[in-house]
């Protein structure tokens, strides 16, 4: 008999049932090395102890903003050993593609939100712009030459990258990457010249002098050192500019509630791990505490966001297939 089975009926008749008893798999539908990635990893090793020194381990399934991956995680067993770390891209993706392979509200079970992550407004390190004024300038000069790197559609790079083309008036050259750690070596050793990536990723290299940073992505300025100098958007001009990106934790749906309660009281305790807050906010994430920590916050957030988003892309009517 089948282990999953096994565990079903175990759970059916509420005799002892022992979760997890073999390794879990966290799917990150982007790159490793890249923002997302890093997230999961640390909420990964936040997670074993309160999953009893569980084993976990990290899957890349990068492309297609994020969807392929999600879509890999929709259609594994519900049996607590496959889950899905994905960010705002769970919610733009719904709008953006016109033929998602899973229903986003319906086809997952929410196990609770990790953290809220700025951007930051990247550029290499031998444009000759050396700050957001100076940007703006450079790209008017520049028009129709300017690359612009991201995850590709429905990535937080994407859309923030989308935001500020509409923001500014200029359109740049996009190109995609199966997430933005393969993005970033390509800004480092200058193939393309600006991006739009979270601090999770940005961090490191912006205290390295690896990339020119010219601001921030949301309404107010950062506390993290080697980001607190930088302006925001909305003060260099563009008002209203407020993109941050949230990072939830999914399984696929039909997961047993024994398990995705235990999944979620696991999260609780991980949020609270001192190492994992440190990490965490040393990239510049502020760990989530309020109501979207449980599984209908979590739920009830996603729809509103797929909303709010939602409404901007068919306003721009873009639309991947
Ligand atoms: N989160 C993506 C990554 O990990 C990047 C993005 O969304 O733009 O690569």
């Amino acid at each position: 008999m089948k282990k999953t089975l096994i565990a079903a009926l175990a759970l059916a008749t509420g005799a002892a049932f022992a979760y997890p008893d073999k390794p879990i798999t966290i799917v990150v539908p982007f790159a490793a090395g890249g923002p997302t990635d890093k997230v999961a990893r640390d909420l990964a090793e936040a997670l074993r102890k309160p999953l009893g020194n569980a084993t976990i381990v990290v899957e890349n399934v990068g492309g297609a903003g994020g969807t392929l991956g999600a879509a890999k995680v929709a259609k594994a067993a519900p049996d607590g050993y496959t889950l899905l770390l994905y960010h705002i891209g769970m919610a733009t993706s719904a709008t953006l593609y016109r033929n998602l392979p899973y229903k986003t509200l319906d086809d997952f079970e929410y196990l609770g939100m990790v953290n809220d992550v700025p951007m930051t407004l990247i550029g290499r390190s031998t444009l000759p712009a050396n700050n957001y004024a100076e940007l703006v300038k450079w790209l008017g000069d520049n028009k129709g030459k300017v690359n612009l790197a991201n995850a590709g559609l429905g990535a937080a790079s994407h859309l923030c990258g989308l935001l500020f083309q509409q923001k500014i008036g200029i359109d740049m050259a996009t190109i995609p990457y199966k997430g933005t750690a393969p993005a970033m070596t390509d800004l480092i050793g200058g193939q393309v010249d600006i991006m739009c990536d979270q601090t999770t990723n940005t961090t490191p290299q912006i205290e390295g002098g690896k990339v020119k940073a010219y601001a921030v992505t949301t309404p107010q300025r950062l506390t993290t050192p080697a980001l607190k100098n930088l302006p925001t958007l909305d003060e260099s001009g563009l008002k209203g500019f407020n993109v941050s990106i949230w990072h939830g934790l999914y399984a696929p749906k039909g997961t047993p509630a024994a398990i995705t309660d235990k999944l979620n009281a696991a999260m609780r305790e991980a949020l609270k791990d001192a190492e994992f807050i440190k990490r965490q906010e040393a990239l510049g994430a502020v760990i989530v505490t309020d109501d979207r920590l449980t599984p209908a916050g979590h739920r009830k957030f996603v729809a509103a966001e797929i909303d709010k988003w939602g409404a901007a892309i068919k306003a721009a009517g873009q639309y991947a297939d």
